[in-house]
């Protein structure tokens, strides 16, 4: 990491000179060929495989993320999503014929072209830093756009060490990184995108939609969190501890997708708790403190509203609660509250606090998690089938897993977004090509149809009337 350059904010009188480049080259078709987005894919492949020394050691510096953890959930995750698109390009560019033509619309061809949408911006949150910032890039490269990347700000060691990737590897005429806070992110929203990709939280959802809105600029909103598990008193509390607690303590519970609050039919609340315990001595045999697996939270300003939201339950901690603000530590500290209302339920920790609310029934625990939120970024049930088809059909959310946390957010090939209040579209697999084309609808009418169609044209008779 020392070899590279110190985080700097790029200054934002150069911003508007940026945007033009990318967009200048775009309109010069540059990106269009298969053979152009092939060779940027597989060279950002190489520049991060060249690079991973300093992307898992810039997590470590920014999160306190093991290697492991940023092979598995960052540069991996980047290079399989890498590998996927490569192998599946040629025939996600192929055009699409329109489905249940008759006779004569057939000899139009009706079909749909996927053309890039143009020069687009991605703004990257610092949790995930390289997989938010780079999976977004891998669909807008694939669709055949320019991109500017906007990396977050808050996890600047790995913002920086993209920024040596995504310049040494990739054509500066197409692909650029800013590095900033508000002030460039404000600069960059001036410009006019042919659509702006989103990642963070609902607040700055709203700035980048209003902006975009004034522009009429297309948006993915990638936005968070407050999502419910679910677990009936018919669930493996075993199983349900060891998934839940995975889930939450990746990251040290930085973790759009994990669940942000426990809803548990009483009768298994103490097996619940006991299977905790269990598991966290297990996953972390000399505490979580002294676990270098274990992550810490991300700067002090984060710690601190972490803090303030534990010491604002009126529930209580039933395990852990040790914190630290000179190493940045928050031990996985599960609270039993009894008031939906607690502020642990109400807002998103985005951090290891695990509130646990019982229920008297799963009706309660359907009908309080669609009250906390009534379309979260994902949602977790455990129990018998028909309990979870239950849940699954009476809450909505962006995704679900069943019987796990957020397991279905890893399948490389699986849409993901939210819905409502936690985002708008999707991307992953296919889907991140997908965010970044335009279906355009295409005929082409032959000249010799001219007296098929003479049908069309007015005057409107009657004789033309009982051809239809
Ligand atoms: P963050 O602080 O990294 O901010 C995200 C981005 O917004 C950064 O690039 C930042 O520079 C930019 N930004 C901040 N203020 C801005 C402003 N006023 N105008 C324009 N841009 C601005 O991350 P965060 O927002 O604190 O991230 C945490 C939130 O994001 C949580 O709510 C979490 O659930 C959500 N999240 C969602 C996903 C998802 O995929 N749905 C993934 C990660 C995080």
């Amino acid at each position: 990491m020392d070899a590279l350059p110190p985080f700097t904010a790029t200054s934002v009188h150069e911003i508007p000179t940026i945007h033009r480049r990318v967009t200048t080259n775009f309109l010069d078709h540059t990106t269009r060929t298969i053979a152009y987005r092939q060779k940027q894919l597989r060279a950002l492949y190489w520049g991060l495989k060249d690079a991973e020394p300093a992307l898992l050691e810039a997590c470590k510096l920014d999160l306190g993320k093991s290697a492991y953890e940023t092979y598995m959930t960052e540069v991996g995750w980047v290079l399989n999503d890498i590998v996927f698109m490569d192998k599946n390009l040629a025939r996600f560019m192929k055009d699409e014929k329109a489905e249940d033509i008759d006779l004569t619309n057939s000899f139009m061809k009706p079909h749909i072209r996927k053309e890039p949408l143009g020069a687009v911006l991605i703004i990257g949150a610092y949790n995930f830093p390289i997989q938010l910032s780079l999976g977004p890039l891998v669909g807008a490269i694939a669709a055949g756009c320019t991109a500017v990347l906007k990396p977050s700000e808050n996890a600047p060691n790995a913002a920086r060490a993209m920024q040596h990737v995504i310049r040494n590897c990739l054509d500066a005429d197409s692909y650029q990184i800013v590095q900033g806070a508000i002030p460039e992110t404000t600069a960059l929203l001036d410009c006019k995108w042919d659509k702006i990709f989103y990642t963070g939280n609902a607040n700055v959802g709203t700035i980048i939609a209003k902006k975009a809105a004034e522009t009429l600029t297309p948006i993915t909103l990638e936005l968070g969190g407050r999502n419910p598990a679910i677990i009936s008193k018919n669930a493996d509390a075993r199983l349900a501890a060891r998934r839940l607690l995975w889930a939450k303590l990746m990251n040290a519970g930085q973790v759009c997708v994990s669940q942000n609050h426990i809803l548990v039919e009483k009768e298994i609340l103490p097996a619940l708790i006991e299977q905790m315990k269990l598991a966290l001595a297990e996953f972390h045999p000399k505490g979580a403190e002294n676990n270098s697996d274990y992550g810490r939270i991300v700067n002090e300003r984060q710690w601190q509203r972490l803090k303030d939201m534990l010491d604002s339950t009126e529930g209580k901690v039933v395990i852990g609660g040790k914190t630290d603000r000179a190493t940045l530590f928050f031990e996985p500290t599960v609270v039993e509250v009894h008031d939906p209302g607690d502020p642990l339920l109400k807002d998103e920790s985005f951090g290891p606090l695990i509130p646990i609310l019982p229920v008297d029934s799963l009706n309660e625990a359907i009908r309080t998690a669609n009250s906390l939120h009534a379309t979260p970024l994902g949602l977790y049930a455990f129990g018998s089938k028909a309990e979870t088809e239950k849940i699954l059909s009476e809450t909505r959310s962006g995704g679900a897993s069943v019987n796990d946390g957020f397991y279905h957010a890893s399948i490389p090939t699986l849409a993901f977004g939210g819905v409502g209040d936690s985002g708008s579209g999707s991307y992953r697999g296919k889907a991140s090509f997908d965010c970044f084309t335009h279906r355009r609808s295409v005929v082409t009418t032959p000249w010799w149809m001219e007296r098929l169609l003479a049908i069309r044209y007015p005057p409107y008779t009657d004789a033309k009337l009982k051809q239809l």
